[in-house]
Order: C-alpha cells, then sequence, then structure tokens
C-alpha cells in the first residue's frame, strides 16, 4: 500500500470537449509518437502490419453512438486517459510504490524502475487507463507530458501536452484546476464540466465538457430497437446527455 500525498494546491491536468472532439485520432497519434521516444521506456507495437496488430497507448478516443430521448441518434467521441485523481486507487493499491501522485502538482506517475508488472494499479483504476506494455513489462499511463510542459528546452507554445499541441479542433485544454482563475477551470465553470463517473469517488483533476444534444426531433424509427439500457462509458454518456 502507498499513500497519497495531501492535495496539492496545484492541480495540473486536462480539460476534454465531448461537444467539439471528432474522433479524428491525431491525440492518440501524438500521444504515442511523443511517449515512444521520451519518458520511460518506448511503448510497445507487436504484430504491427499483421493480422493481430497490439500495442500500448497512453490515450485512447471510443466513438458510441447514443440515443437520446426525442432527439436524433449522435455520436459522442470519447477521450480516455489518466484522469490524474486526487483519491487515486491505482497509488494506494500499488505494493511497491511505483505509482506515486506528485505532491507539487497533482501528477500522478510510475516509476518504471520499480515497477514489477503485477497489474494491480490498472485492476484498480475505474477507467481502463492504465495498459501493461508486454514488450516492457512495466505499467504505462498517461504522464501528463511531464517531459514537456515544464521543458525549458522547447518554445513556450510547446510546453503542453503532446495531445493538447495537436488536436485539430481544439478540444483539448491544459492548465491548472487548482486555480479557480485559470482559464481551464473558468472554462470548466462555464461549460458545466464535470468528473468522469464521480460516483467511483476518486475525485478526478481533468474534467469532460458535455456534448449537446443535436435538437429534439422526432424520435428515430430504429428507437425502440435502440431502447436497451446500454452499459459502461455508453451507457454513462447516454444517460449524461439526458441531461443537456
Ligand atoms: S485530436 Fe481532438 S478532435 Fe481529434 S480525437 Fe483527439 S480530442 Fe478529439
Ligand atoms: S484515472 Fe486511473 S490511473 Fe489515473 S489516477 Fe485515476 S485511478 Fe489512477
Ligand atoms: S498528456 Fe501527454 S501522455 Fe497524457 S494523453 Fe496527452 S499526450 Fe498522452
Amino acid at each position: 500500500m502507498t499513500a497519497l500525498p495531501p492535495p496539492s494546491a496545484k492541480k495540473l491536468g486536462l480539460v476534454i470537449d465531448l461537444d467539439t472532439c471528432v474522433g479524428c485520432q491525431a491525440c492518440v497519434t501524438a500521444c504515442k509518437g511523443w511517449n515512444d521516444q521520451g519518458y520511460g521506456a518506448p511503448l510497445s507495437d507487436m504484430d504491427a502490419y499483421g493480422s493481430a496488430p497490439c500495442g500500448t497507448f497512453l490515450n485512447r478516443v471510443h466513438s458510441y453512438e447514443v440515443q437520446p430521448e426525442a432527439a436524433a441518434p449522435q455520436i459522442i467521441n470519447f477521450p480516455r486517459s489518466c484522469l490524474h485523481c486526487d483519491n487515486a486507487p491505482c497509488v494506494t493499491v500499488c505494493p511497491t510504490g511505483a505509482s506515486y501522485k506528485r505532491a507539487e502538482d497533482g501528477i500522478v506517475l510510475v516509476n518504471e524502475s520499480a515497477c514489477i508488472g503485477c497489474g494491480l494499479c490498472a485492476w484498480a483504476c475505474p477507467y481502463g487507463a492504465r495498459e501493461l506494455d508486454a514488450e516492457a513489462g512495466v505499467m504505462k499511463k498517461c504522464t501528463l507530458c511531464v517531459d514537456r510542459i515544464y521543458n525549458d528546452n522547447l518554445a513556450e507554445e510547446d510546453r503542453v501536452p503532446a495531445c493538447v499541441r495537436t488536436c485539430p479542433t481544439g478540444a483539448r485544454h491544459f492548465g491548472d484546476l487548482g486555480d479557480p482563475e485559470s482559464a481551464v477551470s473558468r472554462l470548466v465553470a462555464e461549460r458545466g464540466g464535470y468528473d468522469l463517473m464521480p460516483e467511483m469517488e476518486t475525485k478526478p483533476v481533468n474534467k469532460y465538457l458535455p456534448p449537446r444534444k443535436k435538437g429534439a426531433v422526432e424520435a428515430s424509427p430504429l428507437a425502440p430497437l435502440l431502447d436497451v439500457q446500454a452499459t459502461g462509458f455508453a451507457g454513462w454518456l447516454d444517460r449524461l446527455l439526458e441531461k443537456f
């Protein structure tokens, strides 16, 4: 068991806009590209051009079709990476102390040299935000691009996470969510940003901005066929959309 530090005043994190994300996967590619060559061991790619390619990613984007009541079905693109939780079960469950949360800025990291690849943290994370790298044998997760955001060798405009720098629709924002006056905190307040699955009580630092319902229209003729309670992230997004 690893103890968590007291909640830091500075809470660096991402704000992701589900209304403007178009699911283009540019952030996934930028994340993989940057993190393949810097912090920690490279991210594996196995059978990359074969029939069963698989590999390690720190950020994935899933697309779901949801069916709000009395509205047309719509696609929601849902980027998923570590949310740098204040109450991080992945940290407390780690038997070696390899997983830790930084007191100074709240970033959750893995010390790869202390990781024994047991996978407990991935099991404890309710968001599926950690991936065990099969080649390196160590746990991988979003580092919040800690090797970019404090990197004086980069131009100032590049001292943001690779995914934020790359997103063509400006759907990803980076900043200090512990400062109520920061641009990201103001954005969350203005747009009604929310925690992902708050019932898990992980207190995520990252926030999501809600998608808009695409106008009330006649219910789709397919609605009865879709009238099945979706589960997991899809079900959660379904219920969320009903609120906006
Ligand atoms: S780059 Fe931006 S628009 Fe494209 S999938 Fe990622 S968050 Fe969505
Ligand atoms: S999202 Fe998962 S991996 Fe990231 S801090 Fe929270 S529990 Fe840990
Ligand atoms: S902050 Fe960096 S490591 Fe995290 S998802 Fe974005 S590009 Fe990947």
